[in-house]
């Protein structure tokens, strides 16, 4: 089990964000989080994250309670995650958008100085190598010069990706990757993901776009007003009545 929630909370003044919500997500699963708009989805990525902290509950990560950990340390353990809205240095190169991600999770602070230049030297070789496989991975090699902000919409998302996933992350939050995404971009998308997949990396996804869940996500949890509607396979949320009232209507 890579992720365990038990009865998680989360109140913003009177407003219950979430309320005691509990699932568990299996090592190398794509597990996708639905539910309309406001049920909380993104609140759950800031819980895990402890980007704000838990009402009540307990987050558990690899056997491990994580609960109340700094949020940078929560990447040290290897959980990194995209947001909704694109937040890269969008006036620095391709390559370097990846290699601050990398630099996050750095380890020549423990060297002394004598053993550091040698070291970092080395280890930012490393880096780059990491950096320039990683953009390969989502179709961006040859673009390591660009500047961000000239990268079409699509490929700012993928590069994301690249920047999340170059602190070698056991665990990859996606927040609604394929927004405003067009069906080809949709396309590439999904079979990145599979990639990230193949490489062991747990998924855990945030998004609208449901034919583009159901295909992708081995396990769904979903959520309205907070709470825990209902989880299961594709099929199972497919065909469950108070999903399709809640959330997937019956068009
Ligand atoms: P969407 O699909 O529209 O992104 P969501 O499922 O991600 O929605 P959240 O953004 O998690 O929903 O919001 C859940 C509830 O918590 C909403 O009522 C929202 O207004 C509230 N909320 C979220 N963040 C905060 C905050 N920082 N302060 C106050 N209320 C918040």
């Amino acid at each position: 089990m890579v992720l365990e929630l038990k009865k998680i909370s989360k109140n913003f003044g009177g407003i219950s964000a979430l309320t005691d919500v509990s699932f568990t997500i299996n090592e190398g699963e794509i597990f996708g989080l639905i539910g309309p708009n406001g049920a909380g989805k993104t609140t759950m990525f800031n819980v895990i994250t402890n980007m704000f902290p838990l009402t009540s509950g307990e987050i558990s990560f690899l056997g491990e309670n994580i609960s109340g950990i700094k949020p940078h340390k929560i990447t040290d353990k290897g959980i990194c995650r995209t947001y909704q809205n694109i937040r890269l240095f969008s006036q620095m190169t391709v390559l370097e958008n990846v290699l601050v991600g990398g630099h996050s999770r750095s380890k020549s602070g423990v060297f002394s100085s004598v053993f550091r230049t040698k070291f970092q030297r080395k280890e930012e070789s490393v880096m780059l190598e990491n950096a320039k496989e990683l953009l390969e991975l989502v179709g961006l090699s040859g673009f390591e010069d660009v500047v961000a902000e000239n990268l079409a919409y699509g490929q700012q998302r993928r590069l994301e990706i690249a920047r999340a996933l170059s602190s070698s992350p056991k665990l990859l939050l996606l927040d609604e990757p394929a927004a405003g995404m067009n069906e080809t971009e949709t396309d590439d998308l999904f079979t990145l993901i599979k990639k990230v997949q193949k490489r062991g990396i747990t998924v855990l996804l945030i998004e609208h776009d449901m034919p583009f869940v159901m295909k992708l996500c081995d396990r769904i949890t979903v959520l309205n007003f907070g709470k825990k509607l209902a989880e299961g396979t594709p099929d199972e949320i497919q065909n469950n009545q108070e999903v399709i009232e809640a959330y997937l209507g019956t068009e």
